[in-house]
């Protein structure tokens, strides 16, 4: 396993992940689209909060399944808990240190079919 640290812009949110990725991803739905995220996924077991608890911000719509966390101080989107995968973390690979997006591939995924819930 390989061990990332990870912060959001101001640095009030800190995190550290254990993982070996086989990818990114990128999401077509409407909340990722917007985020320009590109992501990679980690199980629970393998994401610790360091520092910012206090900071972190979660916003949620749809099915409100997913939660998308960002940092209240200065709005990056860090990591969000998955719907279709809700033990794991995406995390915004952009807020990681050191991370090299171009040693893997990347798979854009179609969150944009899944189910929308009528308001
Ligand atoms: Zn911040």
């Amino acid at each position: 396993m390989t061990r990332y640290t990870g912060s959001c812009h101001c640095g009030a949110v800190r995190f550290e992940i254990e993982a070996d990725p086989v990818e990114t991803t990128s999401c077509d739905c409407s909340i990722c689209a917007k985020k320009n995220a590109r992501m990679i996924q980690v199980h629970e077991s393998g994401f610790t909060l360091v520092a910012g608890e206090e900071f972190l911000s979660t916003y949620q719509w749809n099915m409100r399944i997913a939660r998308h966390h960002f940092c209240a101080r200065c709005g990056i989107y860090t990591f969000h808990r998955k719907r279709m995968a809700p033990d794991s973390y995406g995390i915004n690979i952009y807020c990681l240190d050191g991370f090299d997006e171009r040693a893997l591939p990347h798979r854009r995924t179609e969150g944009a079919a899944l189910s929308v819930a009528e308001e």
